[in-house]
């Protein structure tokens, strides 16, 4: 790991300066994306936060979305983001299941995001698995579930919160429940509503990375998955693209590191990025590596084009 690091504190510092891109560059930046992605073989998807982000789904800042469904909770708590409302201390855990409900069906009644079904037509045919980071739902319902490791958990299930058992059951028809019996204008659920587990009797919690979180058999057949098709990938002498998209700098071992080693050590595999915020990949990357700096949104829209031009062309 420590070479990992390595690469990793030395890439850094190497990158000091904010990226610009130039308009010409950036057209020339998605159509080399768009060349490698349809020479891949096979597919190593990692998905951040800025996936989200690009579909409209803001979790960290102050977002559309909030202002509607969740202003009864600003108004009682103070926050004004939905990674605030997850984190608040609330006084009573029937004010904190208040805001969970709310929260968890707002994530399962969000439609999929455009950019999420643009990358998934463009995978369509070929081999390939998503590991994700994020914990909204997105990645579970835009993709099969066999092609998925929910890495940090998902907010479509709840675990018990100690947790005593390898359970995860539906979040959503608990979270429906709830909303009912607080009604429009209620921030509380009753307390005969909090959701526990039948085994230990303790109150479950969303299946959320925290410090309880539940690594069970779900969680461990993803692991598997994601493993064997990684080393199946690499074996096979065929064309690897380790595509990662709108990874943040807050767990970097989950995917950015991993992909840039796996990269480096196999001739075979190439490292493809899309990143607002990032400019460059590290230098022992040189020739199978490419960043595209800007909006996910946009490049999605862009290399959709690209392809349906291309059907009708054939
Ligand atoms: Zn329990």
């Amino acid at each position: 790991m420590s070479r990992l690091m390595g690469l990793y504190a030395q890439h850094l510092s190497a990158n000091a300066a904010p990226p610009a891109v130039d308009k010409a560059t950036f057209a020339r930046q998605v159509e080399q994306a768009g060349n490698v992605l349809a020479d891949a073989d096979m597919v190593v998807c990692g998905i951040g936060s800025g996936m989200s982000t690009a579909c409209g789904y803001d979790h960290y800042g102050r977002s559309a979305a909030f202002d509607c469904p969740f202003a009864k909770f600003e108004r009682a708590h103070g926050f004004s983001s939905l990674m605030d409302g997850f984190y608040h201390l609330y006084a009573t855990n029937e004010e904190r299941w208040g805001f969970l409900a709310a929260y968890i069906a707002y994530l399962q009644n969000a439609p999929v995001g455009r950019a999420y079904r643009q990358l998934a037509k463009l995978l369509d045919g070929k081999e390939y698995f998503v590991l994700t980071t994020n914990v909204d739902g997105q990645v579970r319902r835009a993709f099969p579930s066999e092609s998925v490791w929910l890495f940090q958990g998902d907010f479509g299930f709840l675990q018990c919160c100690q947790p005593c058992c390898d359970e995860l059951v539906s979040a959503l028809p608990v979270a429906r429940a709830m909303l009912d019996a607080m009604g429009d204008d209620g921030v509380a659920v009753p307390s005969d509503l909090l959701p526990r587990c039948p085994q230990c009797g303790w109150l479950r919690s969303p299946w959320v990375r925290d410090h309880g979180f539940l690594e069970g058999e779900a969680w461990r057949d993803g692991k598997r998955r994601y493993e064997r098709f990684v080393s199946d990938a690499l074996a096979g002498g065929r064309r690897v693209v380790f595509l990662e998209l709108g990874v943040g700098g807050m767990t970097p071992s989950i995917i950015e590191i991993p992909f840039w080693e796996m990269t480096r050590t196999n001739p075979n595999a190439f490292y493809l990025r899309v990143n607002m915020g990032k400019a460059s990949e590290p230098r022992q990357l040189e020739g199978r590596s490419l960043t595209v700096t800007g909006d996910i949104a946009n490049v999605f829209d862009m290399l959709t084009n690209e392809q349906e031009t291309k059907e009708q062309d054939a």
